[in-house]
């Protein structure tokens, strides 16, 4: 049978529902850590291309992230409407940052694009409907 496990983030002491990069985290915690990580992997937020070499440990994270995100808002019970937008919005984070990280070259045009579309989807989205 598996053993409950509790978070290994300093002082928390909720029960690690999933691991990040070899470590037992609670679901809050594992949303933090995406958002840090990933934050750090968006080519957009980089001044240096990524040597070959890094790109692959960093698609690897990427990866690894998505596919765990996904398992957790498919499987973890009692999740929040918060939980779960932010579940949703690093899903989407990741597909898009593992779309960019495959094609270096593309990046500029892309993150462009990808700009435009999320400030369309922002308006669509965040505007009050009745106003
Ligand atoms: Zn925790």
């Amino acid at each position: 049978m598996l053993r409950k496990r509790n978070c290994r983030m300093d002082s928390c002491s909720g029960a690690s529902v999933t691991s990040l990069d070899q470590q037992d985290l609670c679901l809050n915690h594992f949303l933090l850590r995406c958002y840090e990580k990933l934050e750090g992997v968006d080519p957009r937020n980089r001044k240096l291309c990524p040597d070959p070499l890094e790109l692959a440990s960093l698609r690897g994270f990427v990866e690894e992230c998505s596919r765990k995100t996904l398992d957790l808002s498919l499987h973890c019970e009692n999740l929040t409407n918060l939980q779960r937008g932010r579940l949703l919005d690093i899903l989407l984070w990741a597909g898009e940052l593992f779309f960019l990280l495959r094609a270096p070259r593309l990046t500029t045009w892309e993150s462009h694009n990808l700009g435009r579309l999320q400030r369309v989807v922002n308006r669509a989205g965040l505007e009050p409907a009745s106003r």
